[in-house]
């Protein structure tokens, strides 16, 4: 069994950060990684670009060349495989950590899809990107409908509902709309999300003022069927022909993943950790990234989580 100072999991951003702090510091690690490098970024929109500025997302003082001062999803997913390939981390691709145990002898044995590990420390860094918050109402397991949303031609011409108004649903209602679909919004609360990008915002409202996207605010989506969906608007119920559902309700990190774990979650599912060394009440057991948020998802992004690696590795080095 191959033993580590560090087992990080998730090779995000931040565990990406991690694994440099912890080279520096002479300590042997491993990134074990579900999917691709930076998995959640490769899942983003084709075409989305950041809100952050280059420079926010740049780890290892590696700088993040950009042209534009707001790089696009291909530009980062770029610069963190490159940085990846500079340090030489020590990460493991498509293998999915399954369970974290602590032993007698204070030691993580750390069980994967593919092996099993053993380390001094473990660092969570799993993000918020793989648990969808569902609508939970009948059809929206149908295969028209979507929690990721990828590329706007896939909607060309067809009626799309694009259900939320953060930038995840601002940017989908526009691409779609720009590609030739009939789009309509349905927005739970009164107004646009409140983070919408502030370039982007004129941009939404003004095709909601022309009529050009059909926005229902303080409504809900009821039912989803084949070909048509109902919606509960201000004017009562209303049944528009609908062929794709995107659903940008948010997301939430695994919570029963950081349960299984053994992290201690309260009821407002923030998980508890120490904010000096982001140690969880399991000792030797770190947070790192988005993780940390819970369900408050705004948060913590890279620019203000990137700390989390060297708060951790002081800790663990001291
Ligand atoms: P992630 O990047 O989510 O990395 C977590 C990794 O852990 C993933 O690769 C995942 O596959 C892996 N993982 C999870 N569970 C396991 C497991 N059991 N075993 C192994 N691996 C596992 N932030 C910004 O700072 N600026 C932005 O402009 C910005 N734009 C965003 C746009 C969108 C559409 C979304 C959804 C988010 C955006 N964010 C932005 C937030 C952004 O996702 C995070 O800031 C960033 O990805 C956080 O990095 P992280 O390393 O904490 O988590």
């Amino acid at each position: 069994q191959i033993h580590y100072d560090i087992l990080i999991i998730g090779a995000g951003p931040i565990g990406m950060a991690c694994a440099i702090e912890a080279q520096k510091a002479n300590l042997s690690y491993v990134i074990i990684e579900k999917g691709a490098l930076v998995n959640s970024l490769f899942n983003y929109p084709v075409f989305m670009t950041f809100f952050s500025t280059s420079q926010k997302l740049e780890i290892g003082g590696v700088p993040f060349v950009t042209i534009s001062p707001k790089p696009n999803r291909n530009e980062a997913v770029e610069y963190y495989r490159r940085v990846a390939e500079k340090f030489g981390l020590n990460i493991n691709l498509f293998e999915k950590v399954k369970q974290v145990n602590k032993n007698e002898a204070e030691i993580f044995e750390v069980e994967t899809s593919k092996t099993h590990y053993t380390a001094k420390n473990v660092i969570v860094a799993t993000g918020f990107y793989d648990v969808p918050l569902l609508m939970n109402i009948p059809g929206e397991n149908l295969p028209k409908v979507t929690h990721y949303y990828k590329d706007p031609h896939l909607y060309a011409f067809q009626n799309v509902v694009v259900v939320g108004a953060n930038n995840s649903g601002v940017d989908a209602a526009l691409e779609t709309y720009r590609k030739g679909a009939h789009v309509t919004m349905v927005i739970r609360s009164s107004e646009l999300g409140p983070h919408v990008k502030y370039w982007v915002r004129p941009d939404i409202e003004n095709r909601i003022k022309e009529g050009s996207i059909t926005a229902y605010f303080n409504a809900e989506l009821l039912e989803i069927r084949e070909n048509e969906v109902d919606i509960n608007t201000t004017d009562g119920t209303k049944t528009i022909p609908n062929d794709f559902v995107i659903a940008m309700t948010g997301y939430q990190p695994d919570f029963s993943m950081l349960r299984k774990f053994g992290i201690e979650l309260p009821e407002s599912l923030c998980p508890v950790y120490n904010e000096e060394t982001m140690e969880t009440n399991v000792k030797g057991l770190y947070l790192a990234g988005v993780v940390c948020g819970g369900l408050d998802t705004h948060k913590l992004f890279i620019e203000n989580s990137r700390v989390h690696a060297e708060m951790i590795v002081r800790n663990i080095t001291k």
